[in-house]
């Protein structure tokens, strides 16, 4: 597995492979992988001869008040387990190496970023598809993987790869959750043992809104109304409960296939997200 902390190296890399008719994938990441990012590189290893996973904590896409100094990171641990999949290479730049301390381009979306996760994190997905289309870039990669745990954040990519002709391919991957229903984050890391008990309550309240959606209970306004008020029964914060098509994020009224039921709320000081596609 080659470690490329430079750009450069990683361009010049998938120039090579390109050059010898292999295709190419990339896997981008924060680091502090768990089952949930590996499952995405054995995806990716299906549709690419070639991967590529970067490790790299974007922080312009953290806002002045949240995590960035604090979020989890163990390189040797991500080397291992991304060696152990059969990755070809992993990116794992240097912020300063990522961007130019004068750099004054970053990129917009203005619809699909403003809601839900978008109206707390105002530059959250401006720093996300800057990052992305950047590693795009260096990457040259045909193809990218990215999980549906972020549904909000694949939307906006596939918008921005749709709204810029990106020559890349964009594969959405399936939600990866612990036995309990717990959906996996590197942030599941910052849950006491008791507020670990308490987050089961989002995976349960959106299980729950799904048995009543089989069950023929089609009202999204009615089944957000249940999902937050189970939410704020077990958090300390909701941020949101929405029923949005799960391609342009707008609200539906009535549930059904390819409905996008999402949350975020707060568990202690830890923020948390889930969903289910309908
Ligand atoms: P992150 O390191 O949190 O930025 O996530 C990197 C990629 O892994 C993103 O495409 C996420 O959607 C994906 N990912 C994170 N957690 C999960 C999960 N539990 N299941 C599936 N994909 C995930």
């Amino acid at each position: 597995m080659k470690i490329c902390r430079t750009k450069k190296s990683l361009s010049s890399l998938s120039a090579a492979w390109h050059r010898a008719g292999e295709t190419v994938a990339i896997v981008p990441t924060m680091g502090f992988l768990h089952e949930g990012h590996l499952s995405l590189v054995r995806l990716a290893r299906k549709k690419a001869r070639r991967v590529v996973v970067s490790v790299f904590v974007n922080p312009t896409q953290f806002g002045p008040n949240e995590d960035f100094a604090q979020y989890p990171r163990d390189e040797k641990r991500d080397f291992a387990l991304l060696r152990a999949e059969g990755v070809d290479a992993v990116f794992a730049p240097t912020p300063e190496e990522m961007y130019g301390a004068d750099a004054t381009v970053s990129l917009v979306e203005s619809k699909l970023s403003k809601v839900m996760c978008g109206a707390f994190r105002p530059i959250h997905f401006a720093g996300v598809l800057t990052v992305v289309l950047k590693l795009f870039n260096v990457s040259r990669a045909d193809v990218a993987v990215f999980g549906r745990k972020d549904a909000q954040q694949l939307a906006v990519i596939r918008r921005m790869v749709r709204d810029l002709d990106v020559p890349v391919k964009i594969v959405g991957a399936p939600l990866v959750r612990e036995k309990d229903g717990l959906a996996l984050s590197s942030r599941n890391t910052y849950l006491s043992a008791a507020d670990r008990v308490r987050a089961l309550a989002l995976h349960e309240a959106l299980d729950a809104a799904q048995a009543d959606f089989r069950a023929g209970k089609t009202d999204a306004g009615r089944a957000t109304a249940k999902i937050e008020k189970a939410l704020a029964k077990a958090c300390e914060k909701v941020d949101y409960a929405v029923a949005v098509d799960a391609d342009t994020l707008e609200p539906v009224r009535t549930l059904g296939r390819g409905t996008l039921l999402a949350v975020a709320a707060w568990v202690g000081k830890t923020r948390l997200i889930d969903n289910h596609l309908l």
